[in-house]
Order: C-alpha cells, then structure tokens, then sequence
C-alpha cells in the first residue's frame, strides 16, 4: 500500500467541506492511520503551500477557489486535467512532483450513469452556468456518443470562451431562456441554491420527460431538486457526484479502491439525510 502522510481539501473557506467526512470514512474502513483534514489558504499562499506539501507524501483535493489557479503548480497535469482547465485531485510521493487530475469529470458521469441508467446515447444537454464546474461537465459530455450541448450563462465573454474550448458545444443562451427545453438532460452548473432556496431556473421550461442533475449540494435537497421532482422528472442534487469524485480521487492516492458504500453513509449521516 502506498504510504501518504498527509490528505486534505485546500480551499477558502473551506470549513464547510463534507470531504474530510467522507474520506476518514473510508480511510477508517481501510485500516489506514493517516487522517483527511481542511486546510484553508488563502490564493496568494497557494504556491507555496503546494511547494512545501511537493516534498512530502501527500494527497488531496482543491475546492473554491483553487482549482483553475492550482494547474500552474502542478508537474504533471493528466489529459482530462487540461481539457477541464482546472484540478480537483492532487498527489506527491515526496519528490517534489506533484500530479493533478479531475475527477469531478468521472463523479459527473457516475452521477448522471445513477441517475439515468447508463451513459447517454444522442441526448442534448442544457449546461446552466459557464464556470470551472461547467467545463468539467462538458469534458464528460464531448465524450458520450452523438451527445451535443447548449451551456446557458450571463456573461456572453464567458460563453464564448467555453463554446471555443468545446466542440461539443452547438450554442449558447441566456441562463433562463426557454431553449432549456429543447434539453434531454439539464445540469445546474452554477451556486444557485446552494446557501438560498432560490431556482436556476423554472422547472416549467423544461420537457416532461427531462432528468435534472443539480450539482449542488446541501444538508437537504436543493429547491430545483425538489420542483423538478414533484413536477415528475428524474432529479437528483450533487451528492452523488461529491461521492463518485471522492472515490476516483481516493483510488488515485492509493492503490485500492475505497469502499463507496461507506463513504455514502457518512455523507447521508453528515448531511442528516439518513433515517
Ligand atoms: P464557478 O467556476 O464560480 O462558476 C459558477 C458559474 O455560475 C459562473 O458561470 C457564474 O457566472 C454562474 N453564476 C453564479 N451566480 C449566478 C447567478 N446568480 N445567476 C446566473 N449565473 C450565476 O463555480 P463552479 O466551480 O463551477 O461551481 C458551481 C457549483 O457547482 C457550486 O455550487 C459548487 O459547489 C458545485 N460543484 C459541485 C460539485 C459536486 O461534486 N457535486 C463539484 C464541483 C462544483 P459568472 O461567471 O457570470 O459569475
């Protein structure tokens, strides 16, 4: 088994993350000592927090706002890594390399595969936001077969710039325009809803029969979760992706693969989901 001194989640803030939860989760299921712990720095320390953290054994993930600023520091950035434009994942062995990966890219498909069954075939996917986490869901999508998509935004530079980086991208519109249903598949790729009971979007736009993966996530499920829901689509928030990430990342620090049930039910325990 690989040895690694030290995991965490860097970010700012970052006392809010449910990794350490789900990460000592499965450590403790594995018998591995080393624990998983939040460590906020600030942007203009990031540098030279990963410097230092290069020459010893560690692993880890980046959250909000590191994950676009922290690919610079990185000596080894992996293909998926570059085509999302930011890393989620980070490992050293101690020799001053550090290697970035994202897997919010796989924990978006496994999400969508939860929600839906399968990898869709020939679907259109509305992408609501034109952010990092936007480009790691089109990153998943340009790799499903016939897939196109539509991402909805407010800023058009920011369309713009995401529609040149992705062929799969076919246009782009206003966040609530009702192009959102001509969508077999609609991702919420921005913060809405996340600290307000706000919607992206209304649930009325979309078709009756479109699934609604909200990346967000909470102690309860988003409002867009639950309108879309109660309105009869197929609709689940972010937790699952938090989950799916979670375990690629993990299985990228060591050389086993964690158990996923585990970390599920201290996600269910920490977010008071669990009966
Ligand atoms: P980001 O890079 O800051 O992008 C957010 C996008 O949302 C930007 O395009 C932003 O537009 C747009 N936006 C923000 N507020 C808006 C508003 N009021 N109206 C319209 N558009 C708005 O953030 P991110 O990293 O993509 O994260 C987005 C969300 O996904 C966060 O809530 C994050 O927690 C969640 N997430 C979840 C997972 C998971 O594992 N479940 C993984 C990654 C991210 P502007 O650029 O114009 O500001």
């Amino acid at each position: 088994m690989i040895r690694r001194d030290r995991l965490m989640v860097v970010g700012h803030p970052v006392k809010q993350s449910l990794s350490p939860i789900m990460h000592n989760a499965a450590l403790d299921a594995l018998g591995i000592d080393t624990r998983y712990s939040a460590v906020d720095v600030q942007p203009a320390m990031l540098e030279d927090f990963l410097r230092a953290a290069s020459s010893t054994r560690c692993g880890g993930n980046f959250t909000i706002p590191h994950k676009r600023a922290a690919m610079s520091s990185m000596a080894r950035v992996s293909d998926i890594a570059r085509m999302a434009g930011s890393v989620n994942t980070f490992w050293s062995d101690g020799d001053g390399v550090l290697h970035g990966d994202n897997t919010d890219v796989a924990g978006f498909e496994a999400a969508i595969v939860d929600l839906c069954g399968e990898i869709p075939t020939g679907v259109n996917v509305a992408v609501v936001g034109a952010g990092g986490s936007a480009a790691a869901v089109l990153t998943a999508v340009q790799r499903w077969p016939s897939a196109t998509a539509c991402v909805h935004g407010r800023s058009p530079e920011k369309l713009e710039s995401i529609r040149s980086r992705f062929s799969v991208v076919t246009r782009t519109a206003a966040v609530s325009d009702r192009s959102l249903s001509r969508a077999d598949i609609v991702v919420n790729a921005t913060p809405i809803g996340m600290v307000t009971r706000e919607l992206p979007f209304p649930v009325e736009y979309l078709r009756p029969d479109a699934a609604v993966l909200d990346l967000v996530y909470g102690e309860n499920e988003t409002l867009l979760v639950q309108r879309a829901r109660a309105a009869g689509h197929l609709a689940a928030d972010g937790l699952r992706m938090l989950l799916h990430q979670g375990v690629a990342a993990f299985s990228r620090w060591y050389d086993v693969q964690p158990d996923a049930s585990v970390m599920w039910n201290a996600l269910l325990t920490a977010t008071g989901r669990q009966m």
